[in-house]
């Protein structure tokens, strides 16, 4: 956490004193994807903006929540699902994902994905797709060929 005023970038994606982090503590429902904290928020400010970057290949997971993304690519190219939709997105594309909606990005476009990501500091626990919702899913033939798990 950082309460410094000037943080320099360093290198290309990376700032000082800002560690690279696991994109999550656990589990194998995502790839070659890593998180920094940006800003932690706090009382005054009750949102942190990360940056999370994805290898040619990755992908974030496939999850939804009640809490709501506000995103900016900010590097290189892929696609993203939200709700229903899959959509190229390249370097300062926004996304919107709203409350309760499924989503997903990838870095499938042959170049490394990289995205800012405001979200509310207090926030529910992520819900990953059961087997029924996955066969929702999957009755779209574009969404099927997208999602990964
Ligand atoms: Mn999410």
């Amino acid at each position: 956490m950082s309460n410094k005023t000037f943080i320099p970038q360093t290198t290309p994606y990376h700032w000082e004193d800002i560690p690279v982090l696991a994109y999550k503590e656990t589990g194998t429902h995502f790839s070659k994807i890593t998180r920094q904290v940006l800003f932690e928020g706090g009382e005054k400010i009750g949102c942190q903006l990360r940056y999370f970057e994805v290898e040619p290949g990755g992908h974030s997971t496939l999850e939804k929540h009640d809490h709501v993304h506000n995103v900016m690519i900010l590097r290189g190219k892929g696609e993203a699902f939200v709700g229903s939709e899959v959509r190229a997105v390249s370097a300062f594309d926004l996304v919107y994902i709203p409350s309760m909606t499924w989503h997903q990005f990838r870095a499938n476009a042959g170049e490394t994905l990289g995205f800012l990501c405001l979200v509310n500091c207090e926030r529910d626990r992520p819900i990953l797709p059961t087997a029924e919702d996955l066969a929702a899913l999957q009755a779209h033939a574009r969404v099927a060929g997208f999602i990964r798990v």
